[in-house]
Order: structure tokens, then sequence, then C-alpha cells
């Protein structure tokens, strides 16, 4: 048998997104700084730590999807002159033209007035998955070792001290035996851990869970399902920004689409566009279908003549943080901090947080460092990361929106009506509200009797399948996703009966729907009934079924490294 081998660290940061690499490359000029200033006045102490970055990706990238209007905010205080840096600054277009379209079935109507959230002039359009590149480019040329391929499995912790992380095993079959490849993960020993691991990252949920972190509510979350277009030319001209609202999701739902104009496709004929809806994953209909209701929307006048004469080039979906400053675990601890999705990072109003992820990367950057030079990495220590995010434009931020999800439990209507009334009073809820309570997302789900009235709606073919539609395994199959096939499955379900005897009669499976890439699905079994079957090697990581699953049964953890999507133009 193999050993477990372990290493040591000063710093492991896991997550190479925007809030981890902001970390690494913040933290990289500090210390770059105070080496030079101890050079120069012979004070102090040089400082050297040993910084490494791990990603689940088979490069860097590869698992990044976003929107993407990019707030340059985060990227001015990060990388002053970005603009100017070599390599360039991988912008698709600056926003030249914003509107909401409200739609219904069978067209839309353009707003007149575009909600102050929603404006962005001065923004960039942006494909995260190429930023995130960039960035990673300039991680490792400040000399932060970035390991691809490495998925952190556990925290390795003493009580409540984080002491570092132990990797995901390889070479392990379906029955967990090991194969001729067997490695077991090495153990990273570090005196500080940063996890920015994304929305509903796998070790912070443990932890925020094993140490009671969870603040005011518990989080809730949304969905994106999201395609990249080729399409002529000024069809859709790079720089436009278009929001929609109405249909295809019930007045029941939050959630809402977009259209962004992108840059040039490789052949230069040809414009990408970024399309996608994002549905709350606080949803009642238990037969909801986040990927069929984006198909349902490319269906609308409105929005098919953006993509008419053009084809589809890649796909990807993910789940995004919504719900807000209340719903943020505590963010520091013993030997551990929390930034960017992974901490709730997201302003949910303006459907943001790659600034957000940035400007808290550097602010664990800062604490990192100081830590560094006190030799202090408890909590003593870190919760100087929590006193710079309150005092930060970053908080103040997230305040504006600090209601805004909430409002929308009640309904559309009422949520659109909460976010005018936040807009107008610094975030405050209706009725002077200053922090309205919210449940977890999957308890609003109701069963197919109280939704549907017992029989589960038949879902129909839906037209142009193939050209303007796609199921879902031809959408994943554009999403270059790609597990080993033999090793234990990374969807572990504490209870399959419960699956074919429970919830097949209360909620008609909803994993089936819930799940954007086609894992789930119920099958026959011998001797009748229904049987639950996993394609895992079809996930993309969106983490939905762990957040969205009625009966909190579904506990996403982490695969072999470099499974998982291969993401182009995301
Ligand atoms: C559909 C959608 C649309 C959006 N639109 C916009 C927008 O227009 N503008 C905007 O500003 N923001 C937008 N956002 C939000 C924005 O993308 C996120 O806030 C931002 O990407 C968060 O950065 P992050 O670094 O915290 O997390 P991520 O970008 O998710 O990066 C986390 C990284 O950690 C890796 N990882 C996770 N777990 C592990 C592990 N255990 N071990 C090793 N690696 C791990 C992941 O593979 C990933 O690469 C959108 C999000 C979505 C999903
Ligand atoms: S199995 Fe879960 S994490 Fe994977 S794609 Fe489906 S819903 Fe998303």
């Amino acid at each position: 048998m193999t050993e477990r081998e372990t290493m040591d660290f000063d710093v492991v940061i896991v997550g190479g997104g925007p809030a981890g690499l902001a970390t690494a490359i913040h933290l990289a000029n500090l210390v770059e700084r105070h080496n030079q200033e101890v050079e120069k006045t012979g004070q102090g102490e040089p400082l050297a730590p040993e910084v490494v970055l791990i990603e689940k990706a088979k490069e860097i990238g590869a698992h990044a999807i976003s929107g993407a209007v990019l707030d340059p905010k985060g990227l001015d205080q990060l990388l002053p002159g970005w603009r100017q840096m070599d390599p360039k600054p991988p912008l698709e277009a600056e926003v030249h033209e914003d509107y909401v379209l409200w739609l219904t079935e069978t067209g839309g109507l353009r707003l007149p007035v575009t909600p102050p959230a929603l404006r962005n002039h001065g923004n960039h359009v942006v494909s995260l998955n190429r930023l995130v590149r960039w960035l990673g480019q300039i991680a490792e040329v400040k000399g932060i070792q970035i390991f691809p391929e490495f998925p952190g499995a556990r925290l390795t912790r003493q009580g409540s001290v984080v002491q570092g992380v132990q990797l995901a095993d390889m070479g392990l079959d379906k029955q967990g035996q090991p194969k001729s490849n067997h490695q077991p993960g090495a153990i990273l020993r570090a005196k500080l851990t940063v996890l920015a691991e994304g929305s509903r990252g796998s070790m912070t949920k443990q932890l925020v869970q094993d140490l009671g972190l969870q603040g005011r509510n518990p989080m809730v979350y949304a969905i994106g399902v999201k395609e990249v277009w080729e399409v002529p030319a000024g069809q859709c001209p790079p720089g436009l920004v278009v929001h929609t609202m109405g249909y295809p999701l019930k007045g029941d739902t939050f959630g809402g689409g977009w259209i962004y104009g992108m840059g040039k496709a490789e052949d230069g004929q040809h414009n990408l566009v970024s399309i996608g809806l994002v549905v709350g994953l606080d949803y009642r209909d238990p037969a909801l279908d986040p990927h069929r209701q984006f198909q349902r929307m490319k269906l609308n006048p409105k929005v098919r003549r953006f993509l008419e004469g053009g084809r589809m080039v890649s796909y990807g979906a993910k789940s995004l943080p919504e719900g807000g400053l209340y719903g943020m675990p505590r963010l520091y601890g013993d030997g551990f901090l929390i930034a960017g999705d992974a901490g709730g990072f997201m302003n949910s109003m303006r459907l943001k947080g790659i600034h957000l992820a940035l400007r808290s990367g550097m602010l664990a950057a800062e604490t990192v460092f100081e830590a560094l030079k006190k030799g202090d990495f408890s909590a003593a220590t870190t919760k100087a990361y929590d006193e710079r995010f309150r005092a930060d434009w970053s908080h103040a931020e997230m305040r504006t929106a600090r209601n805004f999800h909430q409002g929308f439990h009640k309904g559309l209507l009422h949520g659109l009506a909460n976010a005018g009334f936040a807009t107008l009073f610094g975030g405050r809820g209706f009725l002077w509200q200053d922090e309205m309570v919210s449940k977890a997302g999957h308890t609003y789900m109701q069963t197919l009797a109280a939704y549907h009235g017992g029989t589960k709606p038949k879902a129909e073919k839906l037209p142009e399948d193939g050209k303007l539609t796609f199921d879902k395994l031809t959408d994943v199959y554009s999403s270059g996703t790609k597990h080993e096939e033999d090793q234990p499955c990374h969807l572990v379900v504490a209870d399959t009966d419960l699956c074919s005897n429970r919830c097949t009669v209360e909620y008609g499976n909803p994993c089936q729907h819930f799940c954007p890439a086609a894992v789930y699905e119920m099958v026959a079994k011998d001797g009748g009934g229904l049987k639950l079957q996993i394609n895992a090697s079809n996930c993309v990581h969106c983490k939905t079924c762990d957040i969205m699953d009625p009966y909190q049964i579904i506990n996403w953890v982490t695969p072999e490294g470099g499974g998982g999507p291969s993401y182009q133009y995301l």
C-alpha cells in the first residue's frame, strides 16, 4: 500500500478562481514590497513564505464559468494599470448599451428605464475562464506554485484548528479499491488555509457545519445555465448587455436571463454571444427544470433574434450564492479564511461577484501577510479579515443588496417592489426591515401533491431541437466534461431506497429535473418499480443537487483531479 505523503507549506489556497488567484497575487506583491523595504532600511526580517494554490480542474480556468459583466473596481485595486499589462487582459468588449426586456411567451417589452443595479456603462463583458487563465499566468510569474488537478478532499483539523488540506485519492476503482495507478492524496500541511472554492465549496460546507459558522440566515443559492453562441457579426454587437425578466419563469420563481455581446469569434466573421438563465434554488415546483426553462427562453422571438443563423459552441452550469450579507458565514477562524463565493461574496441584485471575489482575496491576502509577520495564525489574528471587510467598499456594496433575494420568497412582484424599496432606502427591505430572514432554499420546494395536485406534468419535446434548443446530453457534450469512469461515485447519496420509495411519490425525483447535466435518472428496477442511476461522468460540478435535494441526502465530494468540465469562452 502506498504511503500518504505529507508536504509542508505556509499557506495553502484552495481554488484557482478570481478569489484564490487574487489572494495569491496580492500576497506575492505584499511580500515583495515588504522585502524591498527590509533591504532598503535594514529593519525587520524578510519573508519567504511557501505558498501553493490548488485547483481541481485539469488547468486553471477549465472550471470557471460566469455571465459575465465585470465591474473593473476589483482589478483596479489588485493590478493598477491592468489594462496596459502584458499579456493583455482578455476583455471581450466595453459595455456600450444596456436594457431590460420583460418577456412574455410570444414576445416582450423593453423597459423604458434600466434599474440602477443593472446599469453597466463602464463595465466590461468578459469570459471568466479567459480572465482566470490570465490571472493564473500573472500569479505564476510572481512565483506562486499552482497545482491544477489537485482537488482538496477534506480539511485536516485538530478540533477547530485547520491544519491544511488532504487531496483526493487517485486510482481507486468504483468500489474504492486501489488500482495499479493508485496514489493516496497527499496532505498539504499549512499554517493558514484560504478556502476560495467557489459557490457551495465542499470543504467549506463541511467546515461551516462542523464549527457552526453559518451567519444569521442560511445561505441560499441560484443556478445559472449558460451557452455561448457564434452568430453573424452585428447581430448581437460586442458590448450589448440585455437582462430579461418574466417568461419562462413563473411568478413564484426567482430568476432572469441575460444576453451579452462578446468579442469576435476565432474566424473573425462572427461574434460570440453569452446567453443564460439564472433560477433561484428556492423554487416551489418540484418538476421545475432550469435547463429546460433556459431552452424555452431561447424560443421567445425577442431572444431568438440574437441567435438566428448562429451555432452553439459551448455550454456550462453553475450555482451562485444569493443569500447576501446575512447569509455569509463567519469568514475566519484558527488557521483558515474563507474568500469569494465560498464566503458568499456576491451581489445578487447586480448579478456580480467577480469584483467582490477579487477584493475578498485581497483582504484575505493582507490578513495572511499580517499573520506571517506575527507568526500567529490563530483566530486572534485572522479576525482582522472580518474587520477589514467591514471597513471596506465591498461590505458597503453588499449592505445595499442585503435584503434583495429574501424579497422574492413571496413571489416576483413582491421581490421587485422590495428591490425598488431597497434601492431607495439603502438596502432596507419592505416596511424598513433592516434584516429580512430566509430559510434554506430546498425547504421551499413543495410536494407533487401540493404543487401539481399529485400528477407530475409531462415534459414535451421542445421545437427546433438540435438547432436552437438542445437536450441536456448535447449541451453536456459542448461543455467538454470528462471524468475517469472507474472511480468511486463523487455524488454520495446517503439513502437510495428513499429515492425509489418516498421521493418518487412525494416529489417525483426532482434530481432528474434540477440537474443540468442528466446525471440522475430513475430507471426500471428488476421486479418492478424504479431505482436511481447516477451518470456521474456527466457532472459539470454545479453543486445544484447538493443544494436543492429536498431530503438533503446528496453530498457532492471532489472526484479525481482533472475530472469535470473543460470550459471554453464561459
Ligand atoms: C451563471 C453565472 C453568472 C454570473 N454572472 C456574473 C457577472 O456577470 N458578473 C460578475 O461579476 N459575476 C457574475 N457571477 C458570479 C461570479 O462568477 C462569481 O462571483 C465568481 O466567479 C466567484 O469567484 P470565486 O473565485 O470565489 O469562485 P469560482 O470562480 O467558482 O472559483 C472557484 C475555483 O475553485 C475550484 N475548486 C472548488 N473546490 C475545490 C477543491 N475542493 N479543491 C480544489 N479546487 C477547488 C473550482 O474548480 C474553481 O476553479 C456569475 C456566476 C454565475 C454562476
Ligand atoms: S450531479 Fe449535481 S453537481 Fe453534478 S451537474 Fe448534476 S446537479 Fe450539478
